[in-house]
C-alpha cells in the first residue's frame, strides 16, 4: 500500500517514514498542504496521514479540498492536542479517523489498517482467492494447507493484487502502489517480484492464480485458462 505522509516537523516525518517503510508501506512525505494536494493529483494513494498543524494551508483545509475534489482516499488526521474541537473539525472536514499526538506507533498502524479496511469495505483481516489466503495482520499467506512466508515487498505486491482481483493491473499501477518515489523506473522490478511470488504461491499448485496479460500487465484470478 502506498501512503502519503503530510507533516512539517521533519523529525516526526522521518520517524513516520522509517517506521511505515519497515512495515512494508510505500511512503512519500511532503511538508505542507499545497504539496499534499499536488501529489494526490499525481499519485493514487491508499491512505493519507495528515497533520493538522501545517504552515499555510492546514490539515482541515487540505482534507476539505480533497473531499471537494471527490477523493475518497482514507485520511488519518494527526491532531496536536486532545481538543474536542480539533477532533470534530477533523471529522467534519472529511477525515476518516484521527490520532492525538503523541501517539504510540502501534496505534497509528492499527488505525491505518482500520481506515484502509473500511475503504475496501470489509471487516476481515484475510483476503481470499480460491485456496489462497493472505492475512493482512501477520503478512503471511497460505495456499491450501501450505503456509507461505513472504518478504515485505512480496507481501505488498500480493496484497495489491488480491485487493484488485480479476482486474488487469499495469506495471505502472503496480509499481505506484508497491514502491514509492525512490523507485526508479527500472522496468523489470515488477516482473522480478511477480516471478518471486509465482514461485511461492503458484509453482506447486494446479491452478495458477497470477496471470500475465500480454502487453498490459498482470492480474490475479481464479478463472482457469
Ligand atoms: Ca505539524
Amino acid at each position: 500500500m502506498r501512503l502519503l505522509v503530510v507533516e512539517d516537523e521533519r523529525q516526526i516525518a522521518s520517524f513516520l517514514e522509517r517506521g511505515l517503510k519497515e512495515e512494508g508501506y510505500a511512503v512519500d512525505v511532503v511538508y505542507n498542504g499545497n504539496d499534499a494536494l499536488d501529489w494526490t493529483v499525481a499519485v493514487e494513494y491508499d491512505a493519507i496521514v495528515l497533520d493538522v498543524l501545517l504552515p499555510g494551508r492546514d490539515g482541515f483545509s487540505v482534507c476539505r479540498e480533497l473531499r471537494a475534489r471527490g477523493s475518497t482516499t482514507p485520511v488519518l488526521m494527526l491532531t496536536a492536542r486532545d481538543a474536542v474541537d480539533d477532533r470534530v473539525n477533523g471529522l467534519d472536514s472529511g477525515a476518516d479517523d484521527y490520532l492525538v499526538k503523541p501517539f504510540a506507533f502501534k496505534e497509528l498502524l492499527a488505525r491505518l489498517r482500520a481506515v484502509t479496511r473500511r475503504q475496501s469495505d470489509s471487516r476481515t483481516t484475510d483476503l481470499r482467492l480460491a485456496d489462497l489466503t493472505l492475512n493482512t495482520l501477520t503478512h503471511t499467506a497460505q495456499r491450501g494447507e501450505r503456509r507461505i512466508e513472504l518478504t515485505t515487498k512480496e507481501y505488498n505486491l500480493l496484497e495489491f493484487l488480491m485487493r484488485n482481483p480479476n482486474r488487469v493491473l499495469s506495471r505502472t499501477q503496480i509499481a505506484e502502489h508497491v514502491w514509492n518515489l525512490d523507485f526508479v523506473a527500472e522496468s523489470n522490478v515488477v516482473d522480478v517480484y511477480i516471478r518471486y511470488l509465482r514461485r511461492k504461491i503458484d509453482d506447486d499448485a494446479g491452478l495458477k492464480l497470477i496471470k500475465t496479460v500480454r502487453g498490459s500487465g498482470y492480474l490475479i484470478s481464479d478463472a482457469s485458462d
